[in-house]
């Protein structure tokens, strides 16, 4: 007998039919032979309807009762899903965070969990239960409710499969897995067996977009293994685990990420101290910066360019501006309409080819860089906004149709 978690995404519980779908994955995986513990989002549109609610009685709900009016998506989703099981002939309970154990901090639409106390949920178990908990909720130290950020139901089927030691997490949602690329620009992409937790880390910062960035943290700290499959298929999807024959594997996806603007700071004196009073004043404003790059110095200036994300640009050109004097630049230029396109994968740091042939496939798509930045795992570039699916395309092609 196993262990196994499946948390249900909001497209998948979104009406009375694809409850029933989801119904039955349960109560199959139940009847043979496993427990079961389920966690839930709120159905399809809710929590972005409960939003449009609030905002047309108060411009600045307060954090506390925003969280109040956003956990009831959940549990309706709960007891649905719990009734609909009911029907199929199993024995389901729902419980809410609190009841589940879920402790957050007091972060109110941000929380973290702080702790899991598994008790309740185990002894429902024991006693043959199906537990459908309600995902993105928990409660805090003056036992409020919490809620743990968008997307945060992928956190809490992690912390729940970790607290009770499961021996597998299954996220199911409306695609069957993680690709090689974007399949709606990549049509050829392949859905990928399995990947590493840093791999999904990397990719889900590139605006993968499958998996809340914190349950894979979560999931590699706790080692939860993780699946990433379709409730609308029966195919198999993708696991998200510690690498071990992966060594093998050069690259394993090509993500691009629109959303960034490049920040040139042009002309700042060329002397000692100049890059730490630029990039420790953005990080005052908690400014994100990414790739830097540098120019050699002439003249005794030097320029200094750097992406932030998108909506931050605005921010950022603000900051840097009212600092003219102090930094000492002659001018500032913010360019929206780029992109990053990366390549990821685990078994890159030990093969050098790899930088040169994503350059290659670059060139001879007649595509300029702008910027580079490696690391072990990963290497972005930085090209007009414009490129950027004719480069996804073109390195795609490059690493995974020569095989
Ligand atoms: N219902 C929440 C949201 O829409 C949490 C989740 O779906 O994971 O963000
Ligand atoms: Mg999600």
């Amino acid at each position: 007998m196993s262990l196994i978690v499946q948390k249900f995404g909001g497209s998948s519980v979104a009406n009375a039919e694809r409850l029933l779908n989801v119904a039955r994955i349960v109560t199959d995986t139940y009847r043979a032979g496993n427990e079961v513990v389920v966690v839930v989002s709120a159905q399809g549109d809710t929590t972005d309807d409960f939003i449009a609610k609030a905002a047309e009685l108060n411009a600045r709900p307060s954090k506390r009762e925003m969280d109040v009016l956003l956990s009831a998506g959940e549990q309706i989703s709960m007891s649905l899903l719990a009734m609909t099981i009911q029907t199929l002939g199993c024995t389901a309970i729902s419980l809410t965070g609190w009841q589940a154990g879920i402790q957050t901090d007091i972060n109110y639409s941000e929380a973290r969990i702080r702790k899991v106390k598994p008790e309740r949920v185990r002894s429902e178990l024991d006693r043959g239960r199906i537990v459908i908990i309600a995902g993105f909720q928990g409660i805090n130290k003056q036992d409020d409710i919490t809620t743990l950020g968008r997307g945060g139901s992928d956190t809490t089927a992690v912390a729940i499969a970790a607290s009770l030691g499961a021996d597998l997490c299954q996220i199911y949602t409306d695609v069957d897995g993680v690709y090689t690329a974007d399949p709606r620009i990549v049509p050829n992409a392949r859905k990928l067996t399995e990947i590493t937790y840093d791999e999904m880390l990397e990719l889900a910062s590139l605006g993968a977009q499958v998996l809340h960035n914190r349950s894979v943290e979560m999931a590699k700290k706790y080692n939860v293994d993780l699946e990433v499959v379709s409730s609308f298929t029966r195919n198999p999807g993708t696991k998200v685990k510690e690498g071990s024959d992966m060594e093998k594997m050069n690259v394993s996806g090509v993500a691009r990420d629109n959303n960034c603007a490049r920040i040139a700071v042009i002309n700042l004196p060329d002397e000692p101290g100049v890059a730490f009073k630029v990039f420790s004043l953005l990080a005052k404003h908690k400014i994100n910066v990414d790739i830097i790059l540098q120019s050699v110095g002439k003249n005794r200036v030097k320029t200094i360019s750097f992406t932030v994300p998108q909506d931050s640009a605005e921010e950022t050109r603000e900051v840097l501006a009212n600092a003219k004097g102090q930094l000492g630049f002659e001018d500032l230029s913010v360019n929206t309409e780029v992109a990053k396109v990366s390549i990821v994968g685990a078994g890159m740091a030990s093969n050098s080819g790899v930088a040169a042939k994503m350059f290659e496939a670059l060139a001879m798509a007649g595509i300029n860089i702008r910027m580079i930045s490696t690391s072990e795992i990963k290497i972005s570039v930085l090209i007009n906004e414009e490129d950027s699916e004719k480069a996804v395309k073109a390195i795609h092609n490059k690493f995974f149709s020569e095989e």
